[in-house]
């Protein structure tokens, strides 16, 4: 099993915004998605933003992601460059030997991706499926043309099993039951947040945790997000009781690696394929 991390976008944003208490001076954060191989197949968790976001945009029913996308986190992107598609071809990586996509939840900088590797299986959290297709999800952070699409999209809707507890978590679904991909419920940014921990083969183990956490200060406080962030995000105050489990996980497990699809740090805590973990 290998790892890839990739960048489809490179934003920024007043520090402050995403983690309370801390400057309002610029940082600059990639938007991640990690490539994993696994059995000789590849395997997606979260797909960044994709090759048709500009289109996307253009609908005025999303005028208010494209405002925050473009406004709030400067976002830089180029399509014929950036999405994770072109990225893996670039790295020699096989878009058709992606099998399957496990979401941490479906805003627009997550499920982005997805129409991009349209023979792929995707696996997503009922109850994230329910709020990205209720009527007004569009003012949530949702596009839902992008996991609607037309032709569809081969999605398996998924819930943790009670009593399954893992590591903490009263609830959780060993995906493919060989205890490498162990999904979690971390509600609150979104109602069907997943965190996806990945147990390598060396022995090391990495948790993916979503947008329950955007910068190493956020878990390290634990210090949620402002209430401006939260505001705009329509966080739950549930995501702060989240962020204290994930907090006390990590003082428990010293030794699990936590990477948030947003962390600041990354370029340089962790860097981007070809170099990869295992
Ligand atoms: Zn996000």
């Amino acid at each position: 099993m290998k790892i890839y991390l990739f960048a489809s976008s490179s934003c920024s944003i007043p520090k402050g915004l995403f983690v309370k208490g801390q400057p309002w001076k610029r940082v600059k954060f990639p938007i991640l998605s990690a490539v994993i191989e696994y059995n000789g197949d590849l395997i997606l968790l979260d797909t960044g933003i994709g090759t048709r976001m500009n289109q996307e945009f253009k609908n005025p029913k999303y005028k208010t992601n494209a405002w925050f996308h473009q406004s709030v986190m400067k976002a830089v992107f180029d399509p014929g460059r950036n999405p994770l598609i072109y990225q893996m071809q670039a790295r020699g990586l096989d878009p058709a030997a992606v099998k399957y996509g496990i979401l941490s939840h479906l805003h627009y900088d997550h499920a982005g991706g997805m129409r991009d590797f349209p023979n792929a299986k995707y696996f997503i959290n009922k109850k994230e499926w329910e709020a990205a297709t209720a009527a007004d999800s569009h003012k949530h952070s949702y596009v839902r043309e992008q996991y609607e699409a037309n032709p569809k999209l081969d999605i398996e809707l998924i819930s943790t099993v009670p009593g399954k507890s893992y590591l903490g978590f009263p609830a959780s679904l060993d995906l493919f039951g060989d205890g490498r991909f162990i999904l979690v419920d971390l509600p609150g940014h979104s109602d069907g947040l997943t965190g996806v921990f990945v147990n390598l083969p060396s022995g090391r183990r990495f948790l993916f945790p979503g947008d329950s956490v955007y910068f190493p200060e956020n878990l390290a406080g634990p210090a949620p997000k402002s209430w401006l962030m939260q505001k705009l995000v329509h966080e739950k105050p549930l995501a702060f009781e989240t962020l204290k489990k994930l907090h006390n996980l990590k003082k428990s497990e010293p030794d699990l690696e936590i990477v948030s699809y947003h962390d600041h740090s990354i370029p340089g805590r962790y860097e981007l394929a070809p170099v990869y973990y295992e």
